[in-house]
């Protein structure tokens, strides 16, 4: 909700600034999707109201849900007719996870991700981003669910850090108490590596948490798999995760896409582990593997001996690892197959 908006219109319109509370407690708090509901406010302001001011700058087209019922896919309609994914994953039993996105499509173009196939139609605005938080726990409060949203990831569409202002505000809307009030240690952004956007994040958000894509340990290859690595090498990459750790003493999500043949022989996961090493402790990295999901390109997924082999020779290192369980493959919902069908 464009809340700034609202504002202006309430007091241009000479309405009491506690109307605001009263929109600001509905929307954030309650989770109410439309004027319609919001009766604390008189039938004849939610009227006007609902001709100028959109509750949701998203708009949900779509929904599905895995088989499991582990995973909800949305689609976002946007004002200018994009289409934009978000989905809903119950990593915990009793929580949900959110992944949001943070651009329409995506400039990195690796040649694994559904987003990226697509290229970048454009940047997300704050609202975007964050009423995709607000429609998704609508929908679960529409279905009588106990369950809330726990923690969110900036993980869907696109490239956080090349839409750095957007999603900062959405970062400070969703921990600030006053608004969704989550934890700044239950919002995780997740980058391809972008070095500048790094440094950036570790002086703004220093409690959030940081997840890196690398997918691979070695420039040449990490330049095919991540493009976005030909502007940003590994060595760069290492100096900025260098200062994130000494600055803000957190550790680092590592997420690494196994794609069999490619990325997950004995020797990348020793480079893997070398590579850290040149970075920081062990104990200062997770390592989540991600079996690669089926997006139509030419990789192939890894068996499940192989993942195991492979997380088992970082473990072996000393690293702390978690192969990720896929939720919502069957409604492309699971990693890189966001595609905004
Ligand atoms: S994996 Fe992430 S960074 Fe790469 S193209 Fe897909 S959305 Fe963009």
């Amino acid at each position: 909700m464009d809340l700034k908006k609202l504002s202006v219109f309430l007091k241009e319109n000479g309405i009491p600034a506690f109307r605001l509370n009263q929109v600001r407690d509905a929307v954030y708090k309650r989770f109410a999707g439309s004027w319609d509901e919001i009766t604390a406010l008189p039938a004849g302001l939610r009227e006007r109201l609902r001709h100028g001011i959109f509750v949701h700058s998203v708009e949900l087209l779509e929904t599905q849900v895995s088989k499991k019922r582990d995973a909800i896919k949305f689609c976002f309609g946007l004002k200018d007719g994009l289409r934009i994914e978000t989905v809903l994953l119950k990593l915990l039993a009793d929580k949900w996870s959110l992944c949001v996105s943070t651009q329409a499509g995506c400039p990195v173009r690796c040649p694994f991700c559904a987003t990226g196939r697509k290229g970048l139609k454009r940047n997300l605005s704050p609202d975007e981003i964050t009423d995709q938080f607000l429609a998704a726990a609508h929908y679960l409060k529409a279905k009588g669910g106990e369950q809330k949203i726990g923690s969110v990831i900036f993980m869907g569409m696109g490239e956080p850090f090349l839409n750095y202002d957007s999603v900062a505000e959405a970062v400070r809307t969703m921990a600030d108490p006053e608004l969704i009030g989550l934890g700044q240690r239950h919002i995780s952004v997740s980058t391809a590596g972008h070095v500048p956007g790094i440094r950036r994040f570790a002086r703004d958000f220093p409690q959030c948490n940081l997840a890196v894509s690398l997918h691979a340990a070695e420039d040449a290859l990490r330049g095919d798999l991540v493009p976005l690595n030909r502007t940003y090498p590994l060595s760069q990459l290492s100096k900025a995760l260098k200062d994130y750790i000494f600055s803000t003493k957190r550790r680092v999500f590592v997420e690494y896409v196994l794609l069999e043949g490619v990325n997950n022989s004995r020797s990348q996961a020793a480079r893997l582990n070398a590579w850290l090493r040149t970075v920081a402790a062990p104990k200062y990295f997770v390592v989540n593997i991600i079996p690669y999901n089926r997006t139509g390109g030419p990789y192939k997924a890894p068996t499940r001996e192989r993942v195991q082999l492979f997380a088992g020779l970082l473990e072996a290192a000393g690293l702390e690892v978690t192969v990720r369980k896929s939720l919502g493959e069957d409604i492309a919902g699971a990693c890189g197959q966001l595609a905004g069908k």
